[in-house]
């Protein structure tokens, strides 16, 4: 038997390469060879008794009812069983890097993961009754079936690491996107916080001219520091951003006033250094705010459309309801043509004006349960839910007359748009709509431009 012994790339690698290492490493040449073989021989018939038995179970039935995908994950599957498998020992990143990407892929797809854990039970069982009737000798026998079991488990370990991790993204996403739609205004938020900073300020000032006793309000006890300590925390999540405002409240409170009061009466340098102190608050707290807008608002500020990370959120959401509700679904893809003169010709300024007149448009032709999304610099995804593809064409030629037909007046300068329409066709996985509306979008585009197409 080979020993384990550890290859010089496993020093580097995470605690999960490692153990893909060694279950490689330990397996025999000859037996691996074996195992190879009868997954070679087997894995289309496999492959088939796995999707028919899969079929039935209920968490999977639904991601398996579409052809297309019922076709390319047969063949997908035999791919990753016989790499998996393979007669040579499988390239560790290369290995890694797939079962990866396929746990991302059911994050993406919501396959529920008790149903890939009953899919991977199904194939080692069956890959167990194929090793049975192969391998003669007892002892290559029980390697070859701890080596699959190990290798089968060590996928699924891999794969469940992604899929848990994507779907964490996710569920801070929808948190954010939940905020949102509560109408958190941050804009109201900085102003009142600044405002209650500020009184806390003319408070303290104002015991102190007074002498008013001892303790004085402190700044974290305020109605600025609970908000600071409570929402802001919820606000801007992360290590960076609240903790300079925090320690330099901090030294307020334990170092500034109670230098203030031991000397009475206050220096005016002291009351100039708290002044001074509270102006960096509120510096540190704009800088915050401003640059985490964007991103908590949800909202491109400059057309008022959604940002684009919210896409994986709605669009997973909105094909999931189309699966299991039997709806349509359509996605159109926006571009404006030759956006790039507009702004080379016209100036930037005027190019902004244009993507917001273009977002306007487009706001006024969706209902409200429609979704636009900012997709790029010039490109807008519309998701318009239970509109079917006849339905979404007609949208899409009345998004595109509306601007052509905008007078120079609305926009500044005339501009065209081209689009992209797809519909929903069955398969889970919403970045397979996008890909065809931005195919239909290429269309359109080499079709001269301002046209709707269809895919
Ligand atoms: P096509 O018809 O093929 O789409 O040509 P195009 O010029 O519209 O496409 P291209 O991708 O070459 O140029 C897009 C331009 O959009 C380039 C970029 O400077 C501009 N852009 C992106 N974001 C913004 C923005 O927020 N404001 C302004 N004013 N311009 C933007
Ligand atoms: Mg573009
Ligand atoms: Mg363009």
């Amino acid at each position: 038997m080979t020993a384990a012994v550890p290859s010089e790339a496993s020093l580097v690698l995470s605690a999960d390469e490692a153990e893909w290492q060694r279950i490689i490493d330990a397996i025999e040449p000859s037996v691996r060879e074996a195992v190879a073989l009868v997954v070679k021989d087997h894995a289309a018939d496999s492959v088939e008794l796995f999707y028919t038995t899969l079929r039935q179970h209920p968490d999977a039935a639904p991601f398996l009812s579409n052809e297309l995908v019922d076709t390319r994950l047969h063949a997908a599957l035999i791919t990753w069983l016989t790499s998996l498998f393979s007669v040579a020992a499988p390239d560790l990143i290369a290995l890694v890097t797939t079962q990866k990407r396929i746990g991302l892929v059911h994050a993406r797809i919501r396959v529920p993961i008790q149903a890939v854990m009953h899919g991977a039970r199904l194939l080692k069982g069956e890959l167990r009754h194929l090793l049975f009737d192969r391998i003669p000798s007892k002892e290559d026998l029980s390697k070859a079936i701890d080596y699959v079991e190990n290798m089968m488990d060590m996928a699924s370990e891999t794969m469940s690491r992604e899929f848990v991790r994507d779907l964490q993204k996710e569920i801070e996403t929808d948190e954010a996107y939940r905020l949102v739609t509560l109408g958190q205004d941050i804009n109201l938020e900085r102003e009142i916080q600044k405002a209650a900073l500020l009184d806390w300020g003319h408070r303290v000032l104002f015991a102190i001219c007074c002498a008013a006793p001892p303790p004085l309000p402190s700044l974290e006890g305020s109605a600025f520091g609970l908000w600071l300590n409570h929402k802001g925390s919820l606000l801007f999540p992360g290590p960076f951003g609240l903790e300079p405002i925090k320690i330099a409240m901090r030294k307020i409170d334990h170092v500034t006033i109670p230098a203030l009061l031991a000397d009475a009466p206050p220096k005016p340098v002291q009351i100039y250094e708290l002044q001074a102190q509270i102006e960096e608050i509120r510096f540190l707290m704009d800088n915050l705010f401003r640059t985490s807008e964007a991103r908590e608002s949800g909202r491109d500020p400059l057309t008022c459309t959604l940002n684009r990370r919210f896409l994986p959120t709605i669009l997973s959401r909105e094909v999931t309801q189309a699966m299991r509700r039997e709806v349509p679904f359509s996605v159109l893809m926006l571009d404006i043509d030759h956006f790039k003169s507009v702004n080379d010709t016209f100036g930037h300024t005027c190019g902004d004006r244009v993507l917001r007149g273009v977002a306007e448009k487009i706001v006024s032709a969706c209902r409200a349960s429609d979704f636009i999304f900012r997709y790029g610099g010039e490109e807008f995804l519309i998701a318009l839910v239970e509109i079917d593809m006849d339905e979404a064409f007609r949208i899409a030629e009345r998004i595109r007359e509306m601007v052509s037909d905008a007078s120079t007046d609305s926009f500044g300068v005339k501009v065209t748009v081209s689009i992209g329409v797809a519909t929903f066709d069955g398969h889970p996985d919403y970045t397979h709509l996008i890909e065809d509306a931005d195919k239909a979008l290429y269309k359109a585009k080499d079709l001269g431009r301002n046209k709707s197409v269809a895919l």
